[in-house]
């Protein structure tokens, strides 16, 4: 993707009062973008939460919800606190648009509008924000296999513990490990390790495809799998598909002693979550535990209390 592509095709939530103002910009940024409107700060917060736009412009005044108060919301709002907003108003006293900035604007544009600026601004705003969540998904993903790094896991595994721990529901986590990997490196040679693993990697990545499963590398060639909602026999059940996939890639593992093919040994654990976060780590530490025991009693199974 080019620079100007990121700065094209987004979809907009244009948010006035005034009908003939969202016309207006409809018009401006119509043939580069997708445009959404609202004529009113409590109709924005819905259209955003249903529509997650790219980019929020807002008029300061309105009746009811002003623009001071639908930001101050956005921002209470996980799900929206990313979306840049440029301030669109008839204010135009520096200290209108330092209120508009410290209620957590990223610009402002005062009316009556000019359509080139309205235009460049929105262009810049959405390549910054898009460069933003590129740079982000970068940070949080692993670069040799593409699934989630270690630190997505640990913020994910936050989040999701806390979700279920209010809502009474199971978690568990799978933590898997490459047989013999290293007699695997010396035969075959590092280049063909790295292939190995993104192999097995898109392999299980397949077995957990629930909008709210995360696999995860974890070390080198171990990974883990994030099952929020699942007890312990879906975590079983997905155990065995993670095995069964493995074994149908079929990559030759000559020097392993466990099996012709390379296999992997993993470690179950499910907990019903408390609210305490230290629980998640012994719940860690456990599938951990399981693992080693696999390893322990012949490699290529799984184990669980
Ligand atoms: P076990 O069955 O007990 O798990 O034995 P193992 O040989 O798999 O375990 P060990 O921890 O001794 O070795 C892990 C090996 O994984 C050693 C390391 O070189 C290799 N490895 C770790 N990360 C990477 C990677 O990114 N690419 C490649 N090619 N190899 C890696
Ligand atoms: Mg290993
Ligand atoms: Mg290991």
């Amino acid at each position: 993707m080019s620079w100007t592509d990121l700065a094209r095709n987004g979809r907009i939530l244009v948010v006035d009062d005034a009908m003939e103002n969202i016309q207006v910009l409809h018009q401006a940024l119509r043939d580069e973008h997708e445009v959404l409107f609202a004529l009113s700060g409590e109709k924005a917060l819905e259209v955003a939460l249903a529509q997650q736009p790219d980019l929020i412009l807002l008029d300061a005044i309105m009746p009811g919800m002003d623009g001071y108060a639908v930001c101050a919301a956005l921002d209470a709002s996980p799900r929206l606190r990313d979306i840049p907003i440029i301030f669109v108003t008839a204010l135009n006293q520096p200290e209108d648009e330092t209120r508009a900035l410290e209620a957590g604007a990223v610009d402002f544009i005062s009316k009556p509008f000019n359509v080139a600026v309205v235009r460049a601004r929105v262009r810049s705003q959405l390549t910054i924000k898009r460069q933003a969540d590129a740079m982000r998904e970068l940070s949080l993903t692993d670069g040799l296999t593409g699934v989630a790094n270690r630190r997505h896991f640990n913020d994910r595994m936050e989040s999701e513990w806390r979700r279920c721990a209010r809502a009474n529901l199971p978690l568990s986590l799978i933590m898997i490990d490459i047989d013999h990997f290293k007699l695997y490196n010396d035969r075959y040679g590092h280049q063909a390790g790295d292939l190995c693993l993104q192999q097995v990697s898109a392999a299980m990545k397949r077995c957990a495809a629930r909008p709210q499963d995360l696999l995860a590398r974890y070390g080198g060639e171990e990974f883990i799998l994030l099952l929020p909602q699942e007890g312990r026999d879906g975590a079983e059940a997905v155990a065995q598909r993670i095995q069964d996939e493995v074994r149908k890639l079929a990559i030759p593992h000559e020097p392993s002693s466990t099996a012709a093919t390379v296999s992997i040994s993993m470690g179950l654990a499910t907990a019903l979550p408390p609210l305490d976060l230290h629980e998640a780590n012994a719940l860690i530490r456990t599938a951990d535990a399981h693992l080693y025991q696999a390893k322990q009693s012949g490699r290529n199974r799984y184990h669980n209390n």
